[in-house]
């Protein structure tokens, strides 16, 4: 079995709370540093393609992005 590491990640956007809740399923103890208090919006929505959709199912957010997304020819969308 692999030894749990405690891990620091720099940035709470996408990427790396995705890749967060990925550590933390393997059983590791992540901290992720984040400079923003709040989200900050940038642009326009963020497209997601449907591989990167069922990730975040798998881990657990459906509900979360039913409640944000609007679906566009088997993409989803987010606006917040
Ligand atoms: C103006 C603009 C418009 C965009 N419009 C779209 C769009 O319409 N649709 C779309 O799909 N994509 C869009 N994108 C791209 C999309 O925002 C990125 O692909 C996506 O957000 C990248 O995610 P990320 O987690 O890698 O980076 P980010 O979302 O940039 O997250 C990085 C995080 O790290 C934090 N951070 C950085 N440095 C530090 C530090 N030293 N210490 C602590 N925290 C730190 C930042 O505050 C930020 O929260 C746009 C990007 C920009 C800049």
């Amino acid at each position: 079995m692999a030894p749990q590491l405690n891990i620091i990640i720099v940035g709470g956007g996408i990427a790396g709370l995705s890749t967060a809740i990925a550590l933390r399923r393997s059983g590791h103890t992540v901290t992720v540093l984040e400079r923003h208090s709040c989200p900050q919006a940038l642009g326009g929505p963020i497209d997601l393609t449907p591989n990167a959709t069922r990730v975040l199912i798998d881990y657990g957010l459906r509900e979360v992005m039913e409640e944000a997304h609007v679906a566009v020819e088997g993409e989803i969308h987010f606006r917040r």
